[in-house]
């Protein structure tokens, strides 16, 4: 199964295999406290779409609490390196995620904050981001246009 979220002028696709990690906290996982990562993929001009093919999970030395999850750059990053490397440097950061203990996921002041700070930083490399929450049983995605968070759409197929 592919999803497809709609924005203005592209398609974000996110992989199969994602597809199948969020879908498989959706089902096994117990939400006592927040799981999430980063977001990896490639930028496909000729179909203007923009695809997600790996995420990172928690590591170890990352901070999961009931209402937080704190990530370090350690292993994200290594994992990330990797992935640029092994893709003949195509794939590329394209946000993070993160679960929250609600079926339709809806970003904290917390998460909006940090989200509009990502996407300042990021704003030497042109590149569109991507937030995305894995709820108990659906998944959002957002983005920050002009400092302000925007939900994305789901296609329907
Ligand atoms: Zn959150």
């Amino acid at each position: 199964m592919e999803y497809e979220v709609r924005a203005e002028s592209f398609r974000l696709e996110i992989n199969e295999n994602v597809y199948q990690r969020f879908s498989a906290y959706i089902e096994s996982y117990n939400y006592n406290v927040e799981s999430g990562g980063i977001l990896v993929g490639i930028l496909d001009p000729s179909h203007n779409s923009i695809i997600i093919t790996d995420i990172t999970e928690p590591f170890d030395r990352d901070r999961q609490t009931r209402y937080g999850f704190h990530r370090m750059e350690k292993g994200h990053q290594e994992k990330m390196d990797q992935l640029w490397e092994q893709s003949d440097f195509k794939k590329t950061y394209l946000g993070e995620w993160h679960t929250h203990k609600q079926k339709r996921p809806c970003p904290s002041n917390i998460d909006i904050k940090n989200w509009i700070k990502i996407s300042k930083k990021n704003i030497h490399n042109s590149q569109r981001l991507f937030f995305i929450i894995v709820g108990t049983e659906e998944i959002g995605v957002w983005m920050v246009v002009h400092d302000m968070v925007k939900k994305l759409e789901v296609v329907e197929n």
